[in-house]
């Protein structure tokens, strides 16, 4: 076979990490163990039945083809729709491309903002595609810590330290996977600050901006000057239980938008007919979205309360999302360590939080995507395993 090019080959660095866990985990639960998967971001239950029935409809009624290239017309009215809501920014069907999914949204957004050569930002505790979302696309990247100590709110001088001469792009990312935490306004005025001095771009991946707990969801595309140099990833995955349906979208500056419909040419060539038409309906109708917020609200609040008694154990961050990072470090400094004894002492599956970037290592992140008793039960393991380390 010939060589195949360093661009898709650098996409997955070779060698171990976090992931093992959930594979291992996966495995056991196939063969018939009774393991409680906290490990990933995916609901346990299924897309609402109301988008699932007109999607049949849709599908009945013909819509079998090609469609527009940024998205058909109505659905890109009722994502710019979505968008006003979730940045605060009165947005046109014309600041929208319609992509199959979030991460497909991200790649574009990376592609768009940055040439192979060139530097880019990102925040750890990062969501585990950032890295290689921007390997694939050759752009050197820095890490910036954002501290447990602060609540896993990054720190705008240590963001500005990392800026080089061929930086062009932030990417954040609240409410945050994996930590939970959901930006302040102070947070994103700093960050804001610097993308208007350096003259960058800012990706900003607000997927969970429905799911904000009690905090309010700010989007940095609304503060002053930083709608022309925002591109805000959106998706249904998490906002409407429909993360096998891929379907989200990018809104940018009109004229960054008309310029990347030519990358679903050669990419994606558009959506999915019957699936655009299933996603309006969703859109218009908010099928589900706020009985799935309130769902992992009340869930953050059980498992919250069922941490606040364990001995060595801590949380930062976890106001939103669907995550909760819980420091272990009182009790073991090697996170890998902790959630492979977890497994295989309780049969919990959580991640390791070093495998999201060095600011997240002492720290186990527990998704919420389980019910309230399964939540529970998992809490009374954790604290029993938290237990044989005094
Ligand atoms: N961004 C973040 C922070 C995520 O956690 C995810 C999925 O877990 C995505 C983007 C991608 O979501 P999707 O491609 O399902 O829309």
């Amino acid at each position: 076979m010939p060589k195949l090019s360093s661009r898709v080959a650098g996409i997955t660095p070779s060698g171990k990490d976090g992931w093992e866990v959930h594979f291992e985990a996966m495995t056991r639960k196939q063969a018939g163990e009774p393991i409680i998967m906290l490990s990933v971001g995916d609901h346990d239950f299924h897309t609402p039945e109301a988008t699932v029935e007109a999607c049949i409809r849709e599908l009945r009624a013909g819509h079998h083809h090609y469609t527009q290239l940024p998205g058909i017309p109505r659905l890109r009215e009722a994502m710019a729709e979505a968008s006003s809501a979730c940045t605060g920014v009165e947005t046109s069907s014309s600041e929208i491309l319609a992509n199959p999914g979030g991460q497909a949204a991200l790649f574009a957004a990376t592609l768009a903002a940055a040439d192979p050569g060139d530097h880019a930002i990102i925040i750890s505790p990062y969501y585990a595609t950032y890295p290689p979302t921007f390997r694939s696309a050759q752009v050197d990247v820095s890490v910036v810590d954002a501290l447990a100590e602060d609540g896993f709110q990054p720190r705008a001088e240590a963001i500005e330290a990392a800026v080089k001469p061929n930086t062009r792009v932030i990417l954040i990312n609240t409410p945050n996977n994996p930590t939970g935490a959901v930006y302040s306004r102070e947070t994103l005025e700093g960050i804001a600050d610097i993308c208007r001095k350096h003259d960058l771009w800012l990706i900003s991946d607000e997927v969970y901006w429905t799911i904000a707990g009690d905090r309010e969801h700010i989007s940095p595309r609304s503060l002053p000057g930083m709608a022309e140099r925002t591109l805000v990833v959106n998706s249904m995955s998490k906002s409407h239980g429909m993360t096998g349906w891929r379907v989200g979208w990018l809104t940018g500056p009109e004229s960054a938008i008309e310029t990347l419909v030519s990358l679903n040419l050669v990419s994606t060539y558009g959506l999915p007919d019957f699936l655009s038409r299933a996603a309006i309906d969703a859109l218009e109708n908010s099928h589900g979205v706020a009985k799935i917020a309130a769902r992992y609200s009340s869930r953050r609040t059980v498992f919250l309360d069922a941490v606040r008694s364990m001995n060595g154990i801590s949380v930062r961050g976890s106001e939103g999302g669907m995550y909760i990072m819980l420091d272990v470090s009182e009790l073991e400094t090697d996170d890998e360590a902790f959630a492979w004894g977890l497994l295989e002492k309780e049969q919990v599956a959580v991640m390791p939080g070093s495998s999201f970037g060095q600011s997240a290592a002492g720290h186990i992140r527990i998704s919420l995507c389980q019910p309230d008793d399964l939540l529970r039960e998992a809490a009374g393991r954790i604290a029993r395993f938290a237990g044989t380390y005094a």
